[in-house]
């Protein structure tokens, strides 16, 4: 690694990091029937299922804040998310793993209380802890968890299924969990400046309910299963909505047309986020942490899904020579960029 070749990560970002890392892998099993690039990998499993296994690592002071994020929400949070991209496959989640690295600055007590919200997911969705690893760190806390999951091979669904003219479906509503993050942030720096101020948080339950305590929507898989949809792509939620649409339209080679005034945004949020002096539509396509599902249908299904209270038609795949944009409410085009979250810059 000489000096003339250092590439900062900044300039490449984690989707392009993850490109460049991980390009020149080829898959050598039969029973890998997809690797890298969706929110699962998919497996083998018998001749009617798949496995699912995904995972994340999650880092004090990069993905969360123990100023305030209780343990047992901590510990719920870490197993959603997981879940989440195991259910954005269309699959049942059945196992986790966790594994930890711990400093000694946290007593057992405040373990046992990450613990107790693992299990409340794990008694929640009907999961199993299986195993996991410990050990020390330097001072943070890492948790990192795996989702194990089952699908049948005809119901699996990737990103890379969507095609021109599907209708694109957003479950929930978004920017939520980001107008939330906003608040606690808020009272943290007040906290900072006196700690004897007790933090304000009245009224703000419903946003700060979805950043600390987000749900993963197997609720949405069992409908559509239900109204037999099947979805055609669908990715969860995690990095804001613009990211997610640009992440169908790359897999699936398509192009997208998103609309401004059909997002769906709750009250609570938009108030929050004009207090904020942040437009509502902004924390919805770039905010992330939601965790509900962005999916696409055949125009067919259309009928099944109409008026369903969990489910908001926000736009359509295009060719991909019609780009990926987004119309704003003066019908102006603008293009999607994805601006959610880049640690590394
Ligand atoms: P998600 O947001 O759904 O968790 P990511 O964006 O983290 O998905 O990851 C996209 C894809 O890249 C996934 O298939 C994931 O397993 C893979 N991936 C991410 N980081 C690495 C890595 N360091 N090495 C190998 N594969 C990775
Ligand atoms: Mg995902």
């Amino acid at each position: 690694m000489s000096e003339q070749r250092r590439t900062e990560l900044g300039n490449l970002g984690e989707f392009g990091l993850i490109d460049k890392l991980t390009g020149a892998f080829v898959n050598r099993n039969a029973g890998t029937v997809k690797g890298i690039g969706d929110d699962a990998a998919v497996l083998y499993r018998d001749a009617e299922h798949y496995t699912l296994i995904s995972t994340d690592l999650l880092i004090e002071g990069v993905h969360f804040n123990l100023m305030y994020m209780p343990f047992k929400h901590l510990g719920y949070k870490s197993v959603v998310v997981n879940l989440s991209d195991i259910v954005a496959m269309n699959g049942t989640p059945e196992q986790i793993t966790v594994s930890l690295a711990v400093s000694n600055r946290f007593p057992v007590e405040a373990l046992e209380e990450l613990y107790d919200g693992i299990r409340l997911a794990c008694e929640h969705y009907g999961v199993d802890l299986i195993g996991g690893d410990t050990t020390s760190s330097g001072s943070g806390l890492l948790i990192s968890v795996t989702a194990i999951g089952v699908v049948k091979k005809d119901k699996v669904v990737y990103r890379s299924g969507a095609k021109p003219n599907d209708l694109i479906v957003v479950t929930g509503d978004l920017g939520g969990a980001y107008a939330g993050l906003q608040v606690l942030e808020r009272e943290k720096e007040v906290f900072r400046a006196n700690p004897d101020i007790q933090p304000d948080l009245d009224g703000f339950d419903y946003i700060i309910g979805r950043q600390l305590k987000p749900e993963a929507r197997k609720d949405v898989i069992d409908f559509l299963a239900e109204l037999d949809v099947l979805p055609t792509s669908m990715i969860d939620v995690s990095d804001g909505l613009a990211s997610e649409v640009l992440h169908l339209c790359k897999a699936s080679g398509t192009g997208a047309m998103i609309y401004n005034a059909k997002l769906p945004i709750d009250t609570n949020t938009s108030t929050t986020a004009i207090d904020f002096n942040l437009d509502p539509v902004t924390c919805a396509l770039n905010g992330g942490e939601d965790y509900e599902l962005l999916f696409t249908v055949d125009q067919q299904d259309f009928d099944k899904i109409k008026g369903n209270p969990h489910m908001t038609v926000i736009g359509y795949m295009t060719t991909p020579e019609q780009g990926k944009y987004l119309v704003d409410s003066n019908d102006s085009l603008i293009e999607l960029k994805a601006q959610g979250w880049n640690h590394f810059s």
